[in-house]
């Protein structure tokens, strides 16, 4: 099978136009001329597998690759390179039976890779190509000139090269990439540390802050519910207080007020009916005015009569009394006179005889009776005048004492009547003022409601509530709650929330974007632990696989090695071996002449040092070595020759790209070397530069490149069968 099955250059160094070279064949000999152009080829095929470094290529820049023109052809602008791949086996990670690998570079210097049409980055192809144990350097692509770079290159060097051979190389740049990545998530990983070191003392003031805004968010709900079950409660009641129905509505009492009133008025009419109908107490003022003066003229009658009486009798004794002395005259008339102005005195019409009777006797002894015969005659018609005008005054005074009585009666009814009605009337004028009492204090509970309602209404609002909200409330469920205890827990409620201070929504933005930023830290600082502790337990499990398919294939490679040694040298001794890093007492260049070569410190099987470096220690036949740098070029080259197939027997490459190395060797070595890639073709596929004609003979197809007067390189391929015999 031809893994590598075909190169095309265009405007690569020499080869300005586009060249194809077909490698159909396991040994691919390119001969020419000197300055044909042959190593273009291999430069070629480094740079398309991603050689970076232009020295390598034998060129100062990339811009060298560039076919630069000559005299006779212009230059080119862009120098493309590609290799075709077979792909049958999967060697590269894509679904295609040929890789097609290319690269390209312009004027500008930019540089890239395609595979089968796709950009690729150089670090995912240098990878791919490790997997498939490919190269621009190592023992598998050997320039010109380097035959011998296996002994020249420093010990670390070597393991590389030997590393790559045995295909850890893909190993070593995983180990790399997880180092890196390790670097950077160690530095990440303080970095994100530091963060949240900082980020935590301001956070736990933001934290504490949160925690006392949150309970303050539960106080106010839970004041919240105690307002609305409250105000629900007060406005309910009160809202109820205002529409019961106690029965005693102000309207209600209006219209009864109304009702009585309507009768006080009728009550009066009548009280006023009453009063006009009896005209009974004129009536008997005029009576008594007349009985008055009637009185008054029946007491002058009776003094009349009286009078007459005493006259008539002092009449009648002084007929029969003798005369008496003017002494006692005198006396008596002075005694008399007395008792008159007494009698006068009195009102009585008894006491007033009395007195006139004692009047009489003591008069009767003193005149003398006889002498008023005609006075008698004169003082009866007077008493008999005075007694008919008395009689008849004594009957209108009877009379006029009857219709008193009567008119009395009647106006007693009268009173009696107008009394009952007053009485009436009083009741009703009672019943309206406890009316009027009641509206009054209906009204005033009204207004109290109204006013509470008010007060209520204003609590509401300050506590920053809408009005119709208080509406809305559902009625609270408890009939009877205890509103002083509500009370007293709502200002306990406030105190809190005034204690707790205003929510700064700032800081609560602030602590909520603290939050969400140490969640981000946190989470990442997790990952990037988990991400090292990852990356270091890939480490070593890549140091394991590296060390032991190191050391495994370091067995069999020193045998080899020994084995194509004594086949270059005709005999001898050689070993590699891996050398322990010295250790710092032990000084270079200490050694005397003539001492044995310092014993190297070989690494401890359970100690892996991957970066010991691949020593070398040879006895040539016939020959004292003690240093490497003693040998000849011819002998370095064959070293180096003995270690390439050393290798590629323990580990054969899909192809290796040999620039002249054979060019140092002596005739039979170049024969036997030219028997060695026979040997190994069949393992890989060779592409030799070579001016020696062993090494042509081992070639199974030769490119012939050539180049003309115009300064550009091109390619003849002659199958070595068909080659004109020499
Ligand atoms: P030898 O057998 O002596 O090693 P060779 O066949 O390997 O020779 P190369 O080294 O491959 O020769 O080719 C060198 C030639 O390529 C030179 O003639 C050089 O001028 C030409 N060359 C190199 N770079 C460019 C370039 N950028 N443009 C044009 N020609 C170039």
């Amino acid at each position: 099978m031809i893994f590598l099955k075909r190169l095309e250059l265009q405007g690569f160094k020499s080869f300005a136009g586009k060249t194809t070279l077909d490698f159909t064949a396991r040994v691919a000999g390119v001969v020419g001329p000197n300055g044909s152009g042959k190593s273009n080829v291999i430069d070629a095929l480094r740079w398309v597998l991603g050689e970076r470094e232009a020295k390598q290529l034998r060129g100062d820049s990339l811009e060298n690759l560039i076919f630069a023109g000559t005299p006779k052809r212009p230059a080119v602008g862009l120098a493309k390179v590609t290799l075709y791949f077979d792909n049958a086996h999967g060697q590269f990670p894509f679904d295609a039976p040929e890789i097609a690998l290319q690269r390209r570079v312009d004027r500008s210097g930019t540089s890239e890779f395609f595979i089968n049409d796709e950009e690729v980055k150089l670090r995912d192809l240098i990878s791919m190509l490790a997997r498939a144990k490919l190269g621009a350097r190592g023992l598998t692509m050997i320039g010109q000139g380097q035959s011998d770079m296996f002994v020249k290159s420093p010990a670390e060097e070597r393991r590389i090269m030997i590393e790559e051979v045995l295909g850890l190389k893909e190993f070593r740049i995983k180990k790399s990439q997880a180092e890196r990545r390790l670097t950077t998530s160690a530095v990440n990983m303080d970095k994100t540390r530091a963060m949240l070191e900082e980020l935590l003392p301001h956070l736990r003031f933001l934290r504490r802050q949160k925690h006392r805004w949150d309970k303050r968010s539960e106080v106010e709900r839970e004041l919240n519910d105690l307002e609305n079950a409250y105000y629900s409660f007060q406005y309910h009641k009160l809202l109820h207080s205002l529409r019961a129905d106690t029965g005693n509505h102000p309207e209600e009492l209006e219209k009864t007020k109304k009702q009585k009133e309507k009768e006080i008025q009728e009550l009066e009419t009548r009280i006023r009916g009453i009063e006009q109908k009896t005209s009974a107490p004129e009536k008997i003022r005029a009576i008594r005015t007349e009985l008055s003066e009637l009185g008054a003229r029946r007491l002058t009658l009776e003094r009349n009569l009286a009078r007459v009486e005493v006259r008539m009798e002092f009449e009648s004794k002084e007929k029969n009394i003798p005369s008496k002395n003017a002494e006692e005259l005198s006396g008596v008339i002075q005694t008399a006179s007395k008792d008159i102005e007494h009698a006068l005195s009195l009102s009585g019409v008894d006491e007033i005889k009395t007195v006139l009777q004692k009047i009489l006797q003591s008069l009767s002894g003193v005149f003398q009776a006889g002498a008023v015969k005609e006075k008698t005659e004169d003082l009866d018609g007077e008493k008999h005048n005075i007694k008919i005008e008395l009689e008849k005054i004594n009957r209108d005074i009877t009379e006029l004492q009857k219709a008193e009585d009567t008119l009395a009666h009647e106006q007693q009814e009268a009173n009696k009547q107008f009394r009952e009605q007053i009485e009436i009337l009083e009741s009703k004028k009672n019943e309206i003022r406890k009316l009027d009492q009641q509206i009054q204090i209906q009204l005033f509970e009204k207004e109290k409601i109204n006013i509470r309602m008010g007060e209520l209404e204003r609590e509401w609002h300050a506590l920053g509530r809408e009005i119709t909200e208080l509406a809305s409330l559902p009625v609270s469920t408890e009939s009877d709650p205890d509103t002083g205890e509500m009370e007293r827990k709502m200002l306990k409620l406030r105190g809190e929330l005034a204690s707790i201070g205003e929510i700064d929504q700032n800081l609560v933005a602030e602590a909520s974007e603290s939050e969400k930023r140490y969640e981000f830290l946190s989470t990442e600082l997790e990952d990037l632990e988990k991400a090292i502790s990852d990356l270091k337990k890939l480490i070593k499990d890549l140091d394991e696989k590296i060390n032991e398919d190191f050391k495994s294939a370091f067995k069999l490679i020193n045998e080899e090695f020994n084995k194509y040694f004594r086949l270059m040298f005709g005999g001898g001794k050689a070993r590699l071996f891996v050398e322990k890093k010295k250790k710092p007492e032990v000084e270079a260049g200490e050694q005397k002449e003539g001492d044995e070569p310092p014993k190297p410190i070989v690494a401890e099987e359970h100690e892996p040092d991957l970066t010991a470096g691949v020593e070398i220690e040879l006895n040539l036949p016939k020959k004292k070595i003690t240093s490497l740098e003693m040998l000849s070029g011819g002998e370095k080259s064959l070293v180096s020759i003995a270690a390439l197939f050393a290798l590629i027997a323990v580990s054969p490459p899909p192809f290796l790209v040999l620039d002249e190395i054979d060019a140092p060797l002596d005739e039979s070595n170049a024969r036997r070397f030219a028997d060695l890639v026979k040997d190994f073709s069949t393992k890989s596929q060779f592409i030799i530069v070579t001016h020696n004609r062993s090494t042509m003979e081992a070639a199974d197809i030769l490119y012939g490149v050539t180049m003309a007067d115009d300064g550009v390189s091109k390619v003849l391929s002659l199958k070595f069968e068909e080659a004109p015999s020499a």
